[in-house]
């Protein structure tokens, strides 16, 4: 590669959002023929808002205790909650412990007890007990591409938490103009299995897993090498980290978290997938300069 047209490369990728941090991602990027998106802050907003709270209790405590734990979270999800109950002037308590739960959700203990607010697994994990009539309600809720979030102390439930997070505008059009230049697609995300399928039906990504942690994200990266595939992956959160460096090329989202940028090779300091393809092509016409 001559400096000169890697150098005519970054600087195009500069004006078009796209930041270029080694010379040997944008010689790759346009051999790319498997694309892994994570879900959240990538294919969606990732600013997620509550749309519904179902209560299991009278505790007026409850809902202060699940403030104190979500507003030590950094995740979006969290967030959403934080600003919900912010907007009901809930006061938080002060928690003994919090924990802060891989892939899963939040723990703390407050008067003595613990509490938990996460998702199914994490419920799971506490052996709480879901009724029928409220698994039912959380379906219904997930089938409309909601995301659900269970809110327990000990063995008993107390919550159930709706979250919308909005796709972008941009992402179906992105994900077409990929799939059209022969680069297969493919959605990750921690997310359960409901919101998953709703969020790939309508962006059109045939190709999905849910439910997945940070470590596996990586390993799917590593299956599809194996395969032979020359695989991007592009993400915005500490979770995605480990997957963007194993992937041959990586993109960080420009609203992401600072880890993502500092793991990828390329980060778009917008939030519109339009410019992956966009990248794809600027390293194809950088190469055949250089050529
Ligand atoms: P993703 O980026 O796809 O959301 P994560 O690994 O960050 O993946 O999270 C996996 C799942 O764990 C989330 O979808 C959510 O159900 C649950 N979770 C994580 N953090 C929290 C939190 N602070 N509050 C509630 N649920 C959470
Ligand atoms: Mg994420």
């Amino acid at each position: 590669a001559t400096p000169t047209a890697i150098m005519v490369g970054v600087g195009k990728g500069a004006e078009n959002n796209i930041l270029i941090r080694d010379a040997e991602s944008l010689e790759l990027a346009h051999k790319v023929n498997a694309l892994i998106l994570d879900k959240t802050g990538t294919i969606t907003e990732g600013k997620p808002v509550v749309t519904d709270i179902i209560w299991n209790t009278t505790d007026a405590n409850a809902s202060a205790v699940l403030y104190a734990l979500e507003r030590q979270s950094e995740h979006p999800l969290a967030e959403a909650v934080v600003s919900h109950l912010q907007e009901k002037n809930v006061k938080a308590v002060s928690l003994q412990h919090f924990e802060s739960v891989t892939g899963r959700g939040v723990a703390g203990t407050y008067a003595g007890s613990s509490w938990y607010a996460g998702n199914l697994q994490l419920m799971q994990d506490h052996r709480v007990v879901i009724d029928s009539d409220i698994a039912a309600k959380a379906g219904a809720l997930q089938a409309a591409a909601n995301t659900v979030i269970y809110f327990a102390t000990g063995t008993v439930l107390l919550a159930v938490v709706a979250i919308a997070d909005k796709i972008k505008a941009t992402s179906k059009t992105a994900i077409e103009t990929l799939q059209r230049s022969g680069i297969e697609v493919y959605m990750l995300t921690g997310d359960n299995a409901h919101t998953a399928a709703a969020v790939a039906q309508q962006v059109g990504i045939k190709h999905y897993r849910a439910e997945v942690l940070p470590a596996h994200k990586a390993e799917f990266v590593k299956e599809l090498q194996r395969a032979g595939k020359v695989v991007a992956m592009a993400g915005d959160g500490i979770n995605d980290s480990q997957a963007l460096a194993q992937a041959d090329v990586s993109i960080a989202m420009g609203k992401g978290s600072d880890i993502a940028m500092d793991v990828a090779k390329m980060t778009l300091i917008t939030s519109d997938l339009n410019s992956i393809p966009r990248a794809f092509k600027l390293s194809g016409k950088t190469v055949r300069t250089i050529k």
